[in-house]
């Protein structure tokens, strides 16, 4: 089974470097999508997963306030972060992670190679080295990442899991080490 064409090599990406029309009013870096990172996966000839934006899918595209780029980011990465705490967009979060963590099991069941996941630095979702709280940026998860991380641990899986600022100098290179270049 599954002895056709496809590598059975796999890299869950947040959704936003794939779509930066999914991110938060006034963060947009690039118009679609971060292509050095993607070229990088394409070359390794790795299957691309797109995360669901949680913030998207939780609060909408506007997050809830048509004037949350007024603010700066992490003010503004802050009260996101309280808005997907509260109940409803809490639950749609477990609703994501579990589709998530189906999808790695699934994938893992046919002996593909899940070789990690890609989060985004700074966001209070998607952050895994660093997420904004306290209207700055600090040393932590992302509520998303954070409810991935515990979901994937109750389902017995393993998988690396990076934050990468897609911008910054460094993300070329760590995406790199997790494809094993
Ligand atoms: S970092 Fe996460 S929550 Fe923020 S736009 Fe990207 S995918 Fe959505």
């Amino acid at each position: 089974m599954f002895t056709d064409g496809r590598s059975k090599r796999v890299i869950f990406l947040a959704h936003c470097l794939l779509n930066q029309n999914a991110i938060s009013d006034g963060t947009a870096e690039v118009p679609a999508a971060h292509r050095e990172i993607l070229r990088a996966i394409l070359d390794a000839q790795v299957g691309v997963v797109q995360l669901p934006c949680p913030e998207l899918c939780g609060l909408g595209l506007d997050r809830g306030d048509p004037r949350g780029a007024e603010r700066p980011v992490v003010v503004e990465n802050t009260r996101i972060r309280r808005a997907m705490e509260q109940p409803e967009a809490a639950a749609r979060l477990q609703e994501l992670t579990d589709q998530v963590v189906w999808q790695i099991r699934e994938y893992r069941k046919h002996g593909f190679a899940v070789l990690g996941i890609v989060g985004v630095d700074r966001s209070p979702c998607c952050g895994v080295d660093t997420t904004s709280d306290q209207d700055r940026e600090l040393p932590g998860r992302g509520v998303f990442m954070a409810a991935l991380q515990t979901a994937l641990e109750e389902a017995e899986l393993t998988v690396p899991v990076i934050g990468v600022k897609p911008s910054s100098p460094d993300a070329l290179a760590k995406v790199r080490a997790l494809l094993g270049e």
